[in-house]
């Protein structure tokens, strides 16, 4: 029971950020050479989603929507 509630919470975020890790942190450096401030789709409910990627890869990211998709430097 609680892993079924736990994927519901953290499936669009590990969505979310599998898209951009695809995007921004391709191999070899896994990492973008700049930091890149952008949004896309939220995978949850189709607001936009803001995020951001540091050069160092980690990312963080918010959807407009309250009490939706949140998370920072993962
Ligand atoms: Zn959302």
């Amino acid at each position: 029971m609680t892993t079924a509630a736990f994927s519901a919470r953290i499936g669009p975020t590990a969505q979310a950020l599998a898209t951009i890790k695809n995007r921004y942190c391709a191999p070899p450096s896994y990492a973008p050479t700049e930091q890149v401030q952008s949004h896309m789709d939220c995978p949850r409910c189709k607001s936009r989603l803001n995020f951001t990627v540091l050069v160092s890869g980690q990312t963080s990211g918010r959807c407009v929507a309250s009490d939706c998709l949140r998370w920072s430097m993962q």
